[in-house]
């Protein structure tokens, strides 16, 4: 079996790989298994000094990562070089974070009670293909950090990155069979990862569909999982926002990496005072989003990042639509910025498009627009624009979604924690709350009597 990597942009194929089969999951658990005593016994200094020196060589590599990232994705390159960077600042991040993280006394009768923060072993990671060495760095960095050892799967359609990152890790003296990355299918290398009795925990970005089949492999062996799925997040506008603001950052909350991000604020909440003025606001705004070739310095939107994906999102978009944007009508998955008026009750409101298409939705008041913002499975992300400080506080606390930002749209940050209320998953990433998801807390009392 192969795997036929493409450009999104160009429909050429960048390159064909050997896609990775049960044996090659299993042979790369064992080698994962293998390296786990002497990894979690590396004293903390020399693991944080491992893993800056692979933050560095990625800072080094970071044109050619971001190269790669940009081609197999479709993302503009501005773009792909910020998540690089971003990569990078995530394993500086836990290199620093692994002698912060530790233990507690508990004052108890007749000696002395010690918590002790354990790895796991050996961790199966999948990613999705939308952010895919970000998202991979965000589960490395910590699993890494707390001792355990890896098994990656990246996405079919976006290994690349990933197999380079070992590359880089090997260079940088990351022990052998410390971190193995394997190209394969989901429903292969994914599912037997989460059968594999010797793998502890499922690290998991995906979809909530395939979330669910995570969670209930993992039952069988008990497995610890973490799962970041989809969004259907809420922009809310409110009437004292400061509107010019509010909408020339809009587009950009939805359409950024052509609106193939589970944060993708697609679903546009505007007061009904403000509704006819924000929307003119936002059309005038959207239209000035550069979409074309990524390899561009300024382009700001790419191609979708398949044809079968392209396929999906255009059925979302059911009747004429309030604007649609240029895009390219060369070859490559072009799709252009869609913005659609419509009831938060419309398919195009309810399930997650992944897809530059975003729904305006008026509502009459704060009450209002607490109950549409909340009106869905997911909970992931979300902004609250307004004026009135105390209102925004209200409506961020009455709001059922795990990363929200007030009066900005950027909520995603290497040391604050990421991640979903209801169906978009749980468990957090990034900053000190991630390395919970790859620890357990083991309790020892020392008795001092006699
Ligand atoms: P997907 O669920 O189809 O695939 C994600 C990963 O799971 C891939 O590596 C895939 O190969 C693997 N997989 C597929 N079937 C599997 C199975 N049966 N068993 C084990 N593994 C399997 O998602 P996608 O299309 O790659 O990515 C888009 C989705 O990811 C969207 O829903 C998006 O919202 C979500 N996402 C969430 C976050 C987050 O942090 N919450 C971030 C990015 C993307």
């Amino acid at each position: 079996m192969s795997i036929t990597v493409v450009d999104p942009a160009t429909e050429e194929t960048i390159a064909t790989l050997d896609s990775a089969g049960v044996e090659e999951t299993d042979a790369a658990v064992e080698s994962a298994r293998r390296a786990f005593p002497a990894w979690r016994a590396v004293a903390p200094r020399d693991r944080a000094r491992l893993l800056r020196r692979l933050a560095t060589l990625v800072e080094e590599h970071g044109e050619e990562l971001a190269r790669i990232e940009s081609r197999n994705v479709g993302k503009p390159i501005s773009g792909a070089r910020g998540e690089v960077g971003m990569v990078a600042d995530v394993f500086h991040f836990y290199a620093g974070a692994i002698d912060k993280h530790h233990g507690e006394t508990i004052p108890v009768a007749g000696g002395v009670d010690m918590t002790f923060r354990e790895p796991l072993g050996v961790v199966g990671l999948i990613v999705p293909w939308n952010f895919p060495l970000n998202i991979a760095s965000w589960k490395i960095g910590p699993a890494l950090a707390a001792g355990n050892t890896v098994v990656l799967k990246p996405a079919e359609l976006t290994p690349l990155s990933a197999l380079k990152l070992a590359e880089i890790a090997r260079d940088a003296d990351i022990p052998e069979g410390v971190l193995n990355v394997l190209a394969g299918k989901g429903s292969v290398v994914g599912r037997r990862l989460i059968e594999h009795p010797d793998v502890a925990k499922i690290g998991f970005t995906g979809s909530t569909e395939v979330g669910r089949e995570v969670m209930k492999g993992a039952a069988a062996t008990i497995k610890r999982v973490t799962l970041e799925l989809g969004g259907k997040s809420a922009n809310v506008i409110f009437a004292d926002a400061d509107l010019e603001r509010a909408a020339a950052a809009a587009p950009y909350a939805v359409f950024d990496n052509a609106g193939q991000d589970c944060c993708a604020r697609s679903r546009i909440l505007v007061e009904r005072s403000a509704y006819d003025r924000f929307t003119q606001l936002l059309i005038d705004a959207t239209r000035q989003l550069k979409v074309g070739d990524p390899s561009k310095d300024d382009t700001e939107m790419g191609p979708l990042v398949s044809r079968q994906h392209r396929e999906t999102v255009a059925s979302f978009v059911e009747t004429e639509p309030l604007f649609r944007g240029e895009a390219p009508n060369s070859k490559g998955f072009w799709f252009p910025c869609t913005l659609v008026e419509a009831t938060n009750d419309d398919r195009v409101a309810r399930e997650e498009v992944f897809g530059p298409v975003a729904a305006l939705i008026p509502f009459d008041d704060e009450a209002d627009a607490i109950r549409i913002a909340n009106d869905t499975p997911y909970g992931l992300s979300g902004s609250i624009w307004t004026g009135d400080g105390a209102k925004a506080l209200r409506v961020a606390r009455a709001l059922d979604t795990g990363v929200l930002s007030i009066n900005s749209n950027s909520s995603v940050r290497v040391h604050t924690p990421f991640g979903g209320f209801k169906q978009s998953g749980f468990g957090r990433e990034l900053g000190m709350h991630a390395l919970e998801g790859y620890t357990e807390i083991k309790n020892v009392f020392y008795s001092t009597e006699g």
